[in-house]
C-alpha cells in the first residue's frame, strides 16, 4: 500500500506543487494521477519514489514512512515518457540489465516471460536502435518490472507515441499490471486514458486533490465543477 499523509511540496523558489494531499492506495490497484500540465503529479509521483522529499506530511510504503527505507527496501520501478534504453545492448539484454545488477539467476527465464507477456519476445537479439516507438516502450516497461517491484510507477509514458500505439499499449499496459498484481500509480493528463485504464483516478488541480473514485463515479458523480469540465462529464 502507498500512504500519502497531508503531503505537500513547496520548491525552493516557493512554489507550491503539491498542497495537502491525503490518498491511499491498495495493494494490486491500479491508481491514475490525472490533471493539467502543471498540477503536480510528477512531483507526487517523485515524491512516492523517493526521489523527492515532502516538505510537509509523509509517505507511507506499507506503512513504513518511505524516508526511512533504502531504495532497494521501496522496492519502486519508474518509467519515464522519455524512458532510456541502453542503445549498445540487445533488447533482452536490456531488460535482463536491472536482474544482472542485482546478481540474479536464471535470467533468461524472466525475461522471457515478461517479453512475452509484452509481445516483444520475437525481437529480444535487436538492439534498441532497430525498434519501433512502441516496441521500444514495451522494453522500458519491461526493464522496470523485470524484478518484480512492489510498485510500479508511470509517468505518461505513452506521450510519445501515436494514438493507435497508445490505444494498444493502454490495454496491454492495464493487462500486464493487472497479471503482476503490482500496485501502479500511473500519471496522466488525459482523461480517456485515465478512464480506461484505472481501478480508481485522483484528480489534481494546482496541487490540491479533488476527487478520488472509480471511473464510473469520478464521471457520473465529479465532486466538484472542475471534475466535471475537465472529465466533460455529462450535466
Ligand atoms: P506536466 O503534466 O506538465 O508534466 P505535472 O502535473 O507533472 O505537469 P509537476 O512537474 O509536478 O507538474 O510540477 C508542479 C509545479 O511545480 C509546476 O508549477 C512546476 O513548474 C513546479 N516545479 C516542478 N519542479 C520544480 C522545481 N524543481 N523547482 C521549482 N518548481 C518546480
Ligand atoms: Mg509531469
Amino acid at each position: 500500500t502507498v500512504g500519502l499523509r497531508d503531503v505537500s511540496k513547496v520548491f525552493p523558489d516557493g512554489t507550491v506543487a503539491v498542497d495537502g494531499v491525503n490518498l491511499d492506495i491498495g495493494n494490486g490497484e491500479f491508481m491514475v494521477l490525472l490533471g493539467p500540465s502543471g498540477c503536480g503529479k510528477s512531483t507526487i509521483l517523485r515524491m512516492i519514489a523517493g526521489l523527492e522529499d515532502p516538505s510537509i506530511g509523509e509517505v507511507l510504503l506499507d506503512g513504513e514512512p518511505a524516508a526511512t527505507l533504502t531504495p532497494r527496501e521501496r522496492g519502486v520501478a519508474m518509467v519515464f515518457q522519455d524512458f532510456a534504453l541502453y542503445p549498445h545492448m540487445s533488447v533482452g539484454d536490456n531488460i535482463g540489465f536491472p536482474l544482472k545488477v542485482s546478481g540474479q539467476a536464471n535470467r533468461e527465464d524472466q525475461v522471457s516471460e515478461v517479453a512475452g507477456a509484452l509481445g516483444i519476445g520475437d525481437v529480444l537479439a535487436r538492439r534498441p536502435g532497430q525498434l519501433s516507438g512502441g516496441q521500444r516502450q514495451r522494453v522500458a516497461m519491461g526493464r522496470a518490472i523485470v524484478r518484480r517491484p512492489r510498485l510500479f510507477l508511470m509517468d505518461e509514458p505513452l506521450s510519445n507515441l501515436d494514438s493507435q500505439l497508445r490505444g494498444e499499449l493502454r490495454a496491454e499496459i492495464s493487462s500486464l499490471v493487472r497479471e503482476l498484481g503490482v500496485t501502479c500509480v500511473y500519471v496522466t493528463h488525459d482523461q480517456a486514458e485515465a478512464l480506461t485504464m484505472a481501478d480508481r483516478v485522483a484528480i489534481l488541480r494546482r496541487g490540491v486533490l479533488q476527487d478520488v473514485g472509480t471511473p464510473t463515479d469520478v464521471y457520473g458523480r465529479p465532486a466538484t465543477l472542475y471534475v466535471a469540465a475537465f472529465l466533460g462529464s455529462p450535466r
